[in-house]
């Protein structure tokens, strides 16, 4: 069994979704395929599609977000890397046997239509691990 099936995306703190828009455009040569805000997270976001993966770019709708404490701290830059796997659970219980700590305890609804779940960076030396799963295909399971 494969468990973490590829680079789904990087995503990108940025302070201000426009400019990183235009920005990105023009590094990539696409412009962004979709934006999308999730409130509960405090977030808007954007898409890049490049060959597999994408980039997507987070900027914060309010000083609480986590994306706001980010720049804050760290300033723009990358912000996690998000792998994708088949299985969201299983994964979660397979890491945390392993002795993974994750920032949040249950999934949650991230943008671009997946269930979301984030392993601490004190864990992966400094860098925040997203795994995603796709709605679609759990739900077909
Ligand atoms: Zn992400």
């Amino acid at each position: 069994m494969k468990h973490l099936q590829k680079i789904e995306h990087i995503g990108i703190a940025i302070r201000d979704l426009q400019k990183g828009n235009t920005l990105y455009s023009k590094i990539l040569g696409v412009p962004a395929y979709k934006e999308e805000e999730v409130t509960s997270e405090h977030v808007k976001t954007s898409f890049f599609k490049v060959g597999e993966s994408k980039i997507e770019l987070l900027a914060s709708t309010h000083e609480t977000s986590a994306i706001a404490k980010f720049l804050k701290k760290r300033g723009e830059g990358i912000h996690h890397i998000a792998f994708a796997v088949d299985h969201l659970e299983s994964e979660i219980s397979r890491l945390k046997a392993e002795g993974f700590t994750f920032v949040s305890e249950t999934p949650k609804l991230g943008a671009d239509n997946k269930r979301v779940a984030f392993v601490h960076p004190k864990d992966c030396s400094g860098v925040l691990i997203e795994l995603c799963e796709e709605i679609n295909e759990s739900a077909q399971k």
